[in-house]
């Protein structure tokens, strides 16, 4: 049995369930939330300012969505969602504008509204201050108020073990529709306690969410890119409210994930586009494993929306107790090794268990398009440019027109769902 340096105790899984205690081993420990280096964060904040995928990369996101609708199901899906998602994402651009509906007490609401969002079902809910480092450039004036509400929904279990599939599609989509729901819901009840409320909708982000996630305490980084929550780990779907409520913080947890991840491995070692990187990197100020976005784009592109790292990951099948308990009594990845955690079935390649992955072609991961649309305008143009020995044609200048206004009118609605990417 190792040592137990510290242990955490977090409210059960549902309402009525009794909290959970998480030990931590000590050969675990390192730092509450993440190893931060804030000067570094202010520099590359003020300097380099985040910027939405659905700008910056939107060359590959319509390159990938097209290879998205060639797939029938995955079209149907994508149009549904679209439909019945746009109106859930308008209400929470105009939610900071609900009055409040009586005159606030005075006193701290904190619990008031945490028991309110775990009624309507979140399964996570921590607050802190709303960070504008982590704005996006086009949302930096958008946001209002200064408490950042974080709230984290579960995604069913069962869908999310058959990833990549369709079911699982379905489910991830859904869960966005049933929180961004819930959300709008719950800044109803902030305006009953005489406060304003802002929801920031889990497909309309204003930032990347888990540096707030960890600052809140609901969690911490792991290799695979997704914050990994006690109860779940990744499988759920985050989102924030802002509020003016008069409300007290949460601190960061160290629940041993940040050195953990350095031992298990497994969604490393299971990424079928090898995108996952093995050792921690300083990133924008943090200390993490860094995404190859242009090795996880292509795979989600054609095989489903992936997702495998999500699905491999002993922490959202078992639980971080349960997966820090084994750990302590055997020193052993609980579930590591075997088919039942580690295996998948890849849409027309097949099934492949530990150790097996598959095989792509070079010009599988070349062939996706870079930058925002008139980046990707513009490089096209000097292709064909050069390829017609530098002639510049009526006809190749009308298209790259076309494309640049194309590009310009998508930045004004920049809507979509977050994916693997968007989680910095
Ligand atoms: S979603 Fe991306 S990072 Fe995750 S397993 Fe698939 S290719 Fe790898
Ligand atoms: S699979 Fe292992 S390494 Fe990857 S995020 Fe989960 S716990 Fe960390």
């Amino acid at each position: 049995m190792l040592k137990i340096g510290h242990e955490v105790v977090r409210p059960g899984k549902s309402l009525s369930d009794a909290s959970v205690t998480i030990p931590v081993p000590e050969e675990l420990e390192t730092v509450p939330g993440i190893p931060i280096n804030n000067r570094e964060v202010d520099w590359y904040s003020r300097e380099y300012p985040l910027e939405t995928m659905n700008i910056d990369e939107r060359a590959s996101r319509d390159w990938a969505n097209a290879i998205r609708d060639q797939h029938v199901e995955m079209r149907e899906i994508r149009k549904e969602h679209d439909k019945l998602n746009r109106p859930l994402i308008m209400a929470a651009r105009m939610s900071a504008e609900q009055e409040p509906t009586s005159s606030a007490s005075g006193s701290d609401v904190t619990e008031q509204i945490k028991s309110k969002a775990r009624e309507l079902g979140f399964l996570e809910v921590g607050i802190t201050n709303y960070d504008h480092r982590y704005s996006y450039a086009s949302k930096k004036e958008w946001v209002q108020f200064e408490h950042a509400i974080c709230l984290a929904y579960e995604q069913d279990f069962e869908p999310t073990q058959t990833i990549p599939s369709i079911d699982a599609e379905i489910v991830h989509s859904s869960t966005y529709r049933t929180e961004g729901a819930a959300a709008l819901e719950l800044v109803n009840y902030i305006n009953t306690l005489g406060y304003h409320g802002q929801v920031h909708s889990p497909n309309d982000n204003t930032g990347p969410y888990i540096p707030m996630f960890v600052a809140a305490g609901l969690g911490q980084l792991g290799a695979c890119g997704y914050l990994l929550t006690p109860h779940v780990g990744s499988r759920c779907r985050i989102m924030i409210i802002t509020t003016d409520a008069n409300v007290s913080y949460d601190g960061p947890v160290d629940y041993g994930i940040h050195a953990f991840c350095q031992v298990c491995q497994v969604c490393v070692n299971r990424c079928p586009g090898r995108a996952l990187m093995r050792d921690k990197i300083w990133w924008r100020g943090m200390e993490k494993n860094k995404l190859y976005f242009k090795r996880c784009r292509p795979v989600m592109a054609r095989y489903l929306g992936c997702g495998i790292c999500m699905k491999v990951c002993p922490v959202q099948k078992y639980g971080m107790q349960e997966v820090m308990q084994h750990y302590a009594e055997t020193g052993q990845v609980l579930g590591k090794g075997t088919h039942d955690l580690e295996g998948y079935e890849i849409e027309g390649k097949g099934y492949f268990g530990p150790g097996d992955l598959p095989v792509f072609e070079r010009d599988f991961f070349s062939a996706m398009p870079h930058g925002d649309t008139e980046q990707w305008a513009f490089e096209s143009f000097k292709e064909k440019a050069v390829a017609a020995g530098g002639v510049i044609s009526d006809e190749l200048m009308e298209e790259f027109r076309q494309e640049v206004a194309r590009g310009l009118s998508q930045n004004k609605d920049n809507i979509g769902m977050m994916e693997e990417e968007d989680y910095i």
